[in-house]
């Protein structure tokens, strides 16, 4: 049923900056601080009170914006967005409208079969977050919290170019990473410091024209992104299908029920009356303070990409697994720079490493197990002191503590095997204890060699090298 229909989805991130103050005031920004101490005058407009721009939050939208390869504006303007709400107190919201700080850019979002798909950014804008309502503290009636009032946002807004739900979730990703790699964000989507407005509608396929639209308000997830486009999606064409219309409406994902709901019908830019706020002046960007934010511009995750694929001969999809997050790609490039071979260290982050944090439901930010570790246990694997199996008995022993490689090497007796004559004496024993399987091998079956082999290993504890015991059990069997 769904085969004709192509859906149409844009989206709009609002990423709160990592700044230390709010985006008017001096009033930290610190998280978890006790309901409405994190307010002051100028968050809550009183009268007289004048709002003045904080540095850090310009500096961050600009990285963002050079990062995308914007235009960004020489001169910006601060706008009033009216709206009456209990959580904003003042009665507006500072944003920007017709002149963002950032105009238009270009975003290369990674997709889950490896490839990359050009997202054109319409724009993105500086402004202040409100406050909250807080619904389950009080029986009765619901608390107000303004701790949040006046936290600088920067609210990116892609063009409708999505043309899946998971297209969407997967340019999001692409925002988190990005605003992460960059330092602007803490990316902690459970604190809602992103939340992502998405905006979908349903057409004919061949059609030239967009349907009329929808919008998913305030997701922090990735998988609800996918989730509630998905469902929002086939509502529309069944809608459509039953020859009923799509009502601009805003709407709201329920997770627990996996659907989305009608909240409101769709306000229009007219309904909030913006006009510049006559307390801020228009904001004029230095070409001397342009090139002071671009010389700290970190090397971009493409950069990033194209220099480990030259420099570390590495395979592009792997080049691309190592650079998708800012931690992963630091921690491998300090465990080359002490030595270790390119090839091994990107074997063993997207291998072992990644299969641990994952079990322990740990990210890159955050290894147990430092790059001096990981170098050193790979140069012991490459001068054969270590066997593969060794190797992942010390991995697991650096994971859960700081000592050294060649220490815990020495400490376990965990070195290989590799003295012949004490192999042979070893493989020698395995022989005459096993004289009926010997006599198979001996008869063709190479499955009962793998048998002996495996003798040999466990009688080893492992320190053999198989490879080596395979050689010499076969030279000794006379086969
Ligand atoms: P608004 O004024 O409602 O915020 P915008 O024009 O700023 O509308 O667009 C908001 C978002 O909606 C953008 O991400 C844009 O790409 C997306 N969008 C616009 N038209 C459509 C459409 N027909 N279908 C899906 N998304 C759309
Ligand atoms: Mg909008």
């Amino acid at each position: 049923m769904t085969s004709n229909w192509e859906p149409v989805v844009g989206i709009e991130v609002h990423v709160q900056l990592a700044t230390r103050s709010k985006i008017f005031s001096t009033t930290s920004v610190e998280f978890g601080a006790a309901p409405n101490v994190r307010a002051n005058l100028i968050d809550l407009a009183m009268p007289g009170a004048l709002p003045v721009l904080n540095e850090e939050a310009v500096t961050m939208a600009v990285k963002f914006g050079l990062a995308i390869n914007a235009e960004i504006a020489e001169t910006c303007v601060f706008d009033r967005k009216n709206y009456f709400y209990p959580d904003l107190p003042k009665g507006y919201q500072i944003s920007q409208f017709d002149s963002p700080i950032v105009g238009r850019g270009q975003l290369a979002v990674l997709l889950e079969d490896g490839s990359v798909r050009e997202i054109g950014i319409t724009r993105a804008h500086l402004e202040e977050d409100a406050g909250k309502s807080v619904h389950d503290r009080f029986a009765e009636s619901t608390g107000i919290d303004l701790n949040r009032a006046g936290t600088p946002l920067l609210e990116i807004v892609t063009e409708p170019d999505m043309r899946s739900a998971a297209e969407a979730a997967a340019c999001f990703r692409q925002i988190h990473s990005l605003v992460s790699w960059l330092d602007i964000c803490d990316g902690n989507l459970a604190e809602g410091s992103m939340r992502c407005d998405a905006n979908v509608s349903v057409r004919k396929v061949g059609d030239e024209t967009f349907g009329e639209r929808t919008e998913i308000k305030n997701i922090n997830s990735f998988r609800f992104v996918e989730r509630a486009l998905n469902y929002e999606i086939e509502r529309q064409i069944d809608v459509l299908e039953r020859g009923g219309e799509i009502v601009r409406e805003t709407r709201q994902y329920d997770a627990d029920r996996d659907v989305t709901l009608s909240m409101r019908s769709k306000e229009l830019s007219d309904d909030y009356r913006y006009f510049p706020d006559p307390d801020l002046l228009p904001l004029r960007l230095s070409s001397t303070f342009l090139e002071t934010v671009r010389s700290t511009m970190p090397e971009l995750p493409e950069q990033k990409l194209e220099r480990f694929v030259s420099d570390y001969t590495l395979a592009p999809p792997v080049a691309v697994r190592l650079t998708r997050d800012h931690n992963i790609a630091t921690f491998y490039e300090s465990t080359v720079e002490l030595g270790a071979d390119p090839q091994q260290s990107a074997n063993w982050l997207l291998g072992e490493v990644a299969a641990a944090l994952n079990r322990e439901e740990r990210d890159y930010s955050d290894v147990p197990v430092s790059p001096k570790q990981l170098a050193d246990l790979i140069a012991r694997i490459q001068d054969k002191t270590l066997s593969s199996s060794l190797a992942k008995e010390v991995f697991e022993r650096i994971w859960s503590s700081d000592d050294p490689v060649d220490e815990i090497i020495e400490r376990r007796g965990l070195r290989q095997l590799s003295d012949v004559e004490e192999l042979r004496a070893l493989i020698q024993r395995i022989i005459e204890e096993h004289p009926d399987q010997v006599e198979q091998v001996r008869g063709g079956a190479t499955k009962v060699l793998g048998y002996l082999i495996g003798q040999v290993m466990k009688a080893s504890q492992g320190k053999a090298d198989p490879r080596q015991v395979n050689e010499l059990l076969k030279g000794m069997l006379n086969i």
